[in-house]
């Protein structure tokens, strides 16, 4: 097998050959919620992108340690290190302990993840519970100098560590721009430039998510918790840090400022970013009326919806995209993905009626799973993995209708081939089959109310067996008549 795979770092722009630092293990990091919502589209993508990946480092035969943390504390309002946070406002909204608000959302966060079938993380650490290793880690950079204290904060020097450093090398923004800029901010006048970073903020009495520490009683600014919780489950170097584009700037760009400043070098050898997600071509938003949350999908609650989505098409539409391509999700585009999944489930439904009618073929299946493996290899290009697993439905209907002939290997093949990229890798649960025994009872239950209605047929009562098979099919379900009493199957 060929297991080269490159990825696109963004600190150098470039695909490279990933190489780990210890042969046979890797260890990933990538930036979880700040919860205090509803899992949304915003949610879904980087935990689907990491999940491939995850998946196809472990199916290579690395060791993984995917660190994926939990923001519950230090996310302010105003990124800027001001206004209130994130979590703490909406405790205080809804009269709950922030801790409160925490785990609801993250139950929630969880069960759509699940759905979604997006693997557990080796490790789910929480920014409040890694105070210590956080008042350790702005120790450290105020010894090397980087940091000052003020009014009982500690802010990050830039200008100071961009002159050793270069600040900006992920995102390419350049500080000089930044330091000629004056904008007044409330709150800001305690930095020595407007474009220090908060290490420690000092609390307001008011503010009610608190810790001590040699500064103040306060709280850790937002992007040390990913510095001092990665060194710690990782090591001062590791393979892959992971996120959204939106978090390269300041988030990643003040991580990375911050492992500099405290170690010396960057903590990250490959950075990773999936692109951002649009709806009928609009950033979402919450004022644009467009912020459509994970469940309304799942449900078909939102008024922009005119159907359900179940979360496996919402992970395959996902996939149809290159984590590195935005993706617009409306109504017809989800609706075309759907239709998709549908058609490769039931190739792989198919394959079981499939009869060896050939002792050579002309089908070449080791050819579409080497293609495969290089569109995986190839920074994770999923949409030509998917093009290459409508090939192989092509090649099982073209074999039913009696087209083209398969063998015996073909056919052992062509399953083996589903089932290793389709389920295993791209992580697709085939929901119609997938726990059995609760789609069993649900096609058990649709048969007794399709007897029921051949019963109401014989006995001539027309407005029983008209209402099963109206109320049936408004559910979605295409009805049937054969010879031998009836077919159905469920359409969305
Ligand atoms: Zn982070």
């Amino acid at each position: 097998m060929n297991n080269k795979l490159y990825i696109y770092n963004t600190l150098t722009r470039e695909k490279e050959l990933f190489e780990p630092i210890v042969p046979g293990r890797v260890g990933l990091y990538v930036c979880g919620p700040t919860v205090y919502g509803d899992p949304h589209l915003g949610h879904a993508r980087p935990a689907i992108t990491f999940d491939i990946l995850f998946r196809y480092l472990s199916h290579l035969g690395y060791k993984v340690r995917y660190v994926r943390n939990i923001t519950d504390v230090g996310h302010l309002v105003n990124d800027a290190d001001s206004g209130e946070d994130k979590i703490a406002k909406k405790a205080k909204l809804e009269n709950l302990e922030p801790m409160e608000v925490v785990q609801f959302y993250l139950n929630r966060y969880h069960k759509a993840m699940e759905a979604l079938n997006v693997l557990s993380p080796s490790i789910e650490p929480h920014a409040s519970g890694h105070i210590i290793e956080q008042i350790q880690l702005v120790k450290e950079i105020l010894d090397k100098g980087y940091a000052y204290e003020s009014g009982g904060s500690v802010y990050f020097d830039v200008e100071k560590y961009d002159k050793e450093y270069h600040y900006g090398v992920l995102s390419g923004r350049n500080i000089d721009d930044r330091l000629n800029t004056t904008r007044e901010l409330e709150g800001q006048e305690e930095k020595h430039n407007w474009c220090d970073f908060a290490l420690w903020k000092k609390a307001s009495p008011e503010h009610i998510m608190r810790w001590p520490s040699p500064w103040s009683d306060g709280f850790p600014g937002w992007h040390l918790e990913c510095t001092a919780m990665s060194k710690k489950y990782l090591g001062e170097q590791f393979d892959i840090h992971g996120g959204g584009m939106d978090l390269i700037f300041p988030h990643h760009e003040c991580e990375i400022a911050q492992s500099v400043a405290s170690t010396g070098h960057d903590a990250v050898r490959y950075w990773m970013h999936n692109n951002m997600i649009t709806v009928n071509g609009q950033k979402m938003g919450k004022s644009l009326g467009n912020f459509i949350n994970l469940e309304q999908f799942f449900n078909g609650t939102h008024e922009l919806l005119t159907q359900p989505y179940t979360p496996m098409t919402i992970r395959f539409f996902i996939l149809q995209a290159h984590y590195r391509s935005t993706v617009d999700f409306s109504n017809e585009a989800l609706q075309a993905s759907e239709k998709g999944l549908a058609r490769l489930l039931e190739a792989y439904d198919n394959i079981k009626r499939l009869n060896e009618d050939s002792n050579e073929s002309s089908v070449d299946v080791d050819d579409l799973i080497g293609k495969s493996f290089e569109a995986l290899n190839d920074d994770l290009n999923t949409p030509i993995l998917i093009s290459h697993l409508f090939e192989a439905a092509k090649i099982i209907n073209s074999s039913l209708a009696g087209q083209i002939h398969l063998t015996t290997d073909n056919i052992q093949k062509l399953k083996g081939f589903f089932d290793l990229f389709l389920f295993d890798l791209l992580g697709i649960k085939n929901e119609r089959r997938d726990g059995n025994a609760s789609y069993d009872s649900f096609a058990k239950a649709i048969d007794m109310l399709l007897d029921m209605r051949m019963q109401a047929k014989i006995n001539k009562d027309w407005a029983t067996s008209d209402k099963i098979r109206n109320e049936l099919t408004a559910l979605g379900f295409e009805i049937k008549d054969t010879k031998e009493g009836f077919e159905w199957k469920l359409n969305h």
